[in-house]
């Protein structure tokens, strides 16, 4: 049991290791200098792909990192879409939610449990970049694609919820 607990113990720094790690690394192939804030903002972006608001982030570092302002994490945050290490999600219209994946891809929304789910749209640049000879002189910089529904889950919990009537 020892060598267990042991074992787990190790195995959680190494993770937390690599995870710091790949953080900095990730921030230093942008450009960007990784301070002590910046890693904790970046490893929690990579760590929770729950497309957080600045709410969320501080709410969840500011225990660990009580030095760490919300006008910093904003601050960081502003810094990392100027350099295209994150995207902005606007899919939620009371706050700005980030995006670690950078790619292009929808997002959906459950009108029930109000989470964000990515989906992966393979030819979604293709399809937009094929807009009519008309509007071919705008620059487009950004593309969000905003679906909205009800999730798998909500819909399973409602249709069992049906049949428990
Ligand atoms: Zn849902
Ligand atoms: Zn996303």
């Amino acid at each position: 049991m020892y060598f267990c607990n042991d074992f787990k113990f190790e195995m959680i720094t190494i993770l937390k290791t690599l995870q710091m790690n790949a953080s900095k690394q990730y921030l230093l192939n942008f450009g960007i200098k990784p301070s002590l804030q910046r890693l904790a903002v970046m490893k929690y972006l990579m760590q929770y792909h729950t497309h957080p608001t600045v709410d969320e982030i501080y709410a969840a570092l500011h225990s660990s990192i009580p030095t760490l302002s919300k006008t910093t994490i904003y601050n960081t945050l502003s810094l990392f879409l100027e350099e295209g290490v994150i995207q902005a999600v606007s899919i939620d219209t009371k706050n700005i939610r980030y995006d670690i994946d950078i790619q292009p891809h929808a997002h959906f929304k459950c009108k029930k449990c109000h989470s964000i789910i990515d989906v992966p749209v393979p030819k979604l640049c293709d399809e937009i970049f094929s807009i009519s000879e008309e509007f071919k002189d705008l620059e487009i910089q950004d593309v969000e694609v905003a679906l909205k529904g009800i999730c798998k889950k909500c819909k399973e919990a409602e249709e069992e919820n049906r049949f428990n009537q």
